[in-house]
């Protein structure tokens, strides 16, 4: 079996056996749900129900705001309380608050649509925004912008993202062991989108079952194939698994468009399928609710909108010495400071630490090793455009490309004297792209 991986990256704990062999179960439904107006990159969805309105379970009640938005639909049959704004992850965002009435009936738009023969190619992508599809591996890129690369650029070949290479992690995993054949139906779809007639899928060789699960589902298409990957980070980076599967480079500042590849997750992809195939929207997702800090870590099915606080309880609660709780994975998830905030369509994993977990060793000086310099999968030099941004010299930090970081944390995790490589470089990232957004 050959191999595939980029340059760079580093090995990390894998940390996945709390979850990986756990079959995916079913969340109790919370009383309330919290469903956000933005949970996609671009302009948030504008609400179109009311207060005290009736609303069904995949019931539209977000409207995108723009081309580059993502419609949003009910998790519950229920009746909307109220529409207010809550603070998630540091951004005002508008909520729409609707009690659950447990009955879990579906909207009368919930129904199947027709199969792939019968479509063309701008029929799938038009459902495939009418379903609110975004990147659910975390970014949460609209699936049907993505879809429609400029017409002089040429998509060939789609990537189809089952690396999974954030630590602690299981979700997608489980999803390739226990929805394999949604997995190929959805990329079916989404490779007649773009008119292509290569698909890879690339999987990390730390999950053989899922390589084994996904072998046999596209066995009956020439068109796809399995590539197993090193289990190293970032590999499910978007440039270094477009590198590992193709040899392609996607060039600095550049879009995988601009060598004609799409690159999707699993996740996203399964969604596609469960909308054309079922007519369901995305209401819901494996997320991995796991760590040192939990009390029973599981991988389960929850609906979008349900406080982190519920996903604990369903978990038995915290540990006594649990320390940190972080929306997704160790390397690149945000740490959250209260419970009260909701699940959305891009929440893979809820990690609690405890303390022993969670304790960043002291800080010292710079030793010189260069081990940042070799695990940066960009080939940049963190140790300068950390140093500079560090010393608000942005103009100096500016000339070795902090912009072309993808802030996957391999150079902070490298660091022997603990610097604080990845922030002080996203200080810089953020003020070089403001600066050339205002020239
Ligand atoms: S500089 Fe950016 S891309 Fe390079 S290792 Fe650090 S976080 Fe990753
Ligand atoms: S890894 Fe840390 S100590 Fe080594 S050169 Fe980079 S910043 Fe300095």
């Amino acid at each position: 079996m050959e191999v595939r991986s980029f340059k760079g990256g580093v090995h990390v704990p894998h940390s996945k056996g709390l979850t990986e062999g756990k079959e995916t179960v079913v969340c109790s439904q919370p009383k309330t749900v919290f469903i956000p107006m933005r949970q996609h990159i671009g302009a948030p969805a504008k609400p179109v129900v009311a207060p005290k309105d009736p609303v069904k379970k995949g019931q539209v009640i977000g409207e995108a705001g723009g081309f580059v938005s993502a419609n949003i639909h009910s998790s519950v049959s229920g009746t909307v309380k109220k529409i207010h704004t809550m603070k998630i992850m540091g951004l005002d965002t508008t909520v729409i608050e609707i009690d659950n009435d447990f009955q879990e009936t579906w909207h009368e738009s919930v129904t199947p649509r027709a199969g792939i023969d019968q479509l063309s190619g701008s029929d799938i992508k038009g459902l495939i925004q009418e379903a609110g599809i975004v990147g659910m591996g975390g970014a949460g890129f609209p699936l049907h912008v993505k879809l429609s690369p400029p017409e002089n650029k040429p998509i060939d070949i789609f990537i189809v993202n089952g690396t999974e290479c954030e630590p602690y992690l299981t979700c997608d995993h489980r999803l390739m062991l226990e929805e394999s054949d949604q997995i190929i139906q959805g990329l079916l779809f989404m490779m007649k989108t773009v008119s292509v007639k290569k698909a890879y899928i690339g999987i990390e060789v730390n999950k053989p079952d899922a390589i084994d699960a996904m072998t046999s589902a596209a066995a009956p298409y020439d068109s796809i194939e399995i590539v197993p990957l090193a289990a190293k980070y970032p590999q499910g980076g978007e440039k270094q698994l477009i590198y590992a599967c193709t040899k392609r480079e996607v060039p600095s500042g550049g879009l995988p468009a601009d060598i004609g590849v799409v690159v999707a997750n699993v996740a996203t992809t399964k969604a596609v399928a469960d909308y054309i195939v079922l007519g369901q929207p995305v209401i819901e997702r494996i997320c991995s609710v796991t760590g040192s800090g939990i009390t029973t870590p599981k991988n389960m099915w929850i609906k979008v909108g349900t406080p982190l606080q519920h996903l604990i309880d369903e978990c038995d609660g915290l540990t006594n010495d649990s320390a940190k709780l972080i929306m997704g994975g160790p390397m690149m998830g945000n740490a959250v400071a209260g419970t009260e905030i909701p699940s959305t369509k891009t929440t893979g994993g809820l990690l609690i630490l405890n303390e022993a977990d969670a304790k960043i060793g002291e800080t010292v000086a710079c030793i010189k090793c260069g081990r940042c310099v070799s695990a940066c999968p960009v080939g940049l030099q963190p140790v300068y455009i950390s140093h500079f941004s560090l010393q608000d010299r942005m103009d100096l930090a500016e000339q070795y490309h902090p912009v072309d970081c993808i802030e996957c944390g391999s150079c902070s995790f490298i660091c022997p004297a603990n610097r604080p490589l990845v922030h002080s470089i996203r200080v810089a990232k953020r003020h070089v792209m403001e600066n050339r957004r205002k020239v």
